[in-house]
């Protein structure tokens, strides 16, 4: 017995020394900090640059007329009045009037070529809002830091970034040696399907296949990730898919006064309760690499638990379920967003149905979702249908593993002068770069701005604004990029 205790002391030893160990030598896996550039960024100019694009409305509206056409026009002769150097040296081309593809030939045309992203439509302001705002939206004013106005974080800075950063490196006399591309759609924010889609399916008619792909995404926040303290750069390495379903019953009508013992209107309720009741399974892509960079980024007791995932995974998912953006970074969610049924308090309803919507974690699809709901309902008087027009499966996932996310990474850091700042991590929402899946390997979406906890609210709400510093370290982080890749 005496024998029987000591051995399972031995084995606790053992056990603690192997957690502490893992949790020990779980160091950072990004290599040394790249040394600082100075980039010749010519400050007042460029912000003053942002803003008077900001000034333009190139909005997207969800019903007719989708645009103004005239805006995206003095939105182009903006650009072609900005940037001189670019569009001598650049080859420019439109797709549907108003996408833009820019073309900067590289030398050795072995090497794949590059692609960067954004789009040049924003949302509209809701009316009556307007007085919230600190600034005019449309007035692109710059004041006590801040750079306000519609567009300015979603995502004319990226834009406006982008073409600062090439404009520098043309006057610099870089000469790329892989061939640079840059694609900014008009209609992002309805779905990209007469820009990006229209666009990849160009390049992919001319048999282009980029080294990768960047667009927006992700972005740096702090207050996130929970455990870790301080700003996060969060690198989406994949995209979630999207399927909403709607749930319906019948019942046979007929007078309140005398009810069977379950209504249509029952059924579908506890349909939905039980899909509520029952999150699916948490799964978190070891190929992203999340834990291997997060880890270390952690006090000594969560990082004790991240190390040693073989031991902890059911923990860790608890502690991730915890807030609702890791939560939907972790696993397929679900969103029960309408219903209805009935037609008077005293009539029992013929009809009834909820529509849910889920969106998809990488390695499940819209058909996967749909018979685990329907195994989850298990309840023959529910039917299960696919609502029309908005499946979409999920992303691969983009190895980080790679040069080229080696080269996004180390240009994130070295703008931001922060070692440890770039996390992996899936996207929630959907981007432009969805469509260009068929023509590259590597996709990553992240655009460089900071966000704090009251900023979230600003993109397409009230008062979004961009920090001039933070534009002008967006600027640098294009131009390291693009330079350190080409
Ligand atoms: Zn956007």
């Amino acid at each position: 017995m005496k024998r029987f205790f000591g051995l399972v002391g031995l084995g606790l030893v053992v056990l603690v020394g192997v957690l502490v160990y893992r949790a020990l030598t779980f160091t950072l896996e990004q290599g040394p900090l790249p040394p600082a550039v100075a980039v010749a960024v010519d400050d007042d100019a460029a912000v003053a640059r942002l803003a008077a694009a900001l000034r333009i409305p190139t909005v997207a509206n969800s019903t007719e007329p989708h645009f103004d056409p005239a805006a995206f026009d003095a939105l182009h002769a903006h650009l072609r009045a900005s940037f001189p150097n670019l569009f001598t040296t650049l080859s420019t081309e439109a797709v549907n009037r108003d996408s833009l593809i820019f073309t900067w030939q590289g030398t050795d045309p072995t090497l794949k070529p590059i692609l960067l992203m954004a789009h040049q439509d924003v949302v509209p302001v809701d009316t009556g809002t307007e007085p919230a705002w600190s600034r005019p939206p449309f007035a692109g004013e710059v004041a006590d830091g801040w750079i306000v106005g519609r567009g300015a974080l979603d995502v004319k800075s990226g834009l406006m970034g982008i073409l600062e950063a090439v404009e520098l490196l043309v006057k610099a006399g870089h000469r790329p040696k892989r061939t640079v591309y840059l694609a900014f759609g008009h209609d992002e924010e309805l779905g990209g399907t007469h820009g990006a889609k229209a666009v990849a399916k160009r390049f992919a008619e001319r048999g282009v296949h980029f080294e990768f792909v960047l667009d927006e995404g992700g972005s740096v926040v702090e207050g996130v990730v929970p455990g870790v303290k301080g700003p996060v750069a969060l690198v989406g390495v994949a995209e979630k898919g999207y399927v909403s379903l709607r749930l319906s019953a019948e019942g046979a009508g007929g007078h309140s006064s005398m009810p069977p013992p379950r209504t249509a209107v029952g059924v579908v309720a506890q349909a939905v309760t039980r899909l509520e009741q029952s999150p699916f399974p948490a799964h978190i892509d070891h190929a992203g690499r999340f834990f291997a960079y997060v880890g270390p980024k952690m006090p000594f007791d969560r990082r004790l638990v991240f190390a040693n995932l073989w031991l902890f995974e059911p923990l860790i998912f608890r502690i991730l379920s915890g807030t609702p953006s890791m939560n939907a970074s972790i696993r397929t969610t679900t969103a029960p967003t309408m219903m209805r049924g009935g037609v008077k308090d005293n009539v029992l309803p013929v009809h009834a149905e909820a529509v849910v919507n889920f969106r998809i974690l990488p390695g499940e699809t819209p058909a996967t979702v749909k018979t685990r709901v329907e195994a989850v309902i298990d309840d023959p008087a529910v039917k299960v249908e696919e609502v029309e027009g908005f499946g979409d499966d999920p992303s691969p996932i983009s190895d980080v593993r790679s040069t080229s996310f080696a080269l996004v990474r180390d240009a994130i850091r070295q703008a931001a002068q922060d070692p440890e700042l770039v996390v992996p991590l899936l996207t929630v929402g959907a981007t432009d770069s969805r469509y260009f899946q068929g023509i590259t390997d590597n996709t990553y979406r992240y655009l460089h701005i900071r966000l704090g906890p009251d900023d979230l609210a600003r993109l397409h709400g009230t008062d979004e604004r961009i920090s001039v510093a933070n534009y002008l370290e967006m600027v640098r982080f294009y131009y390291l990029l693009i330079r350190n890749a080409t």
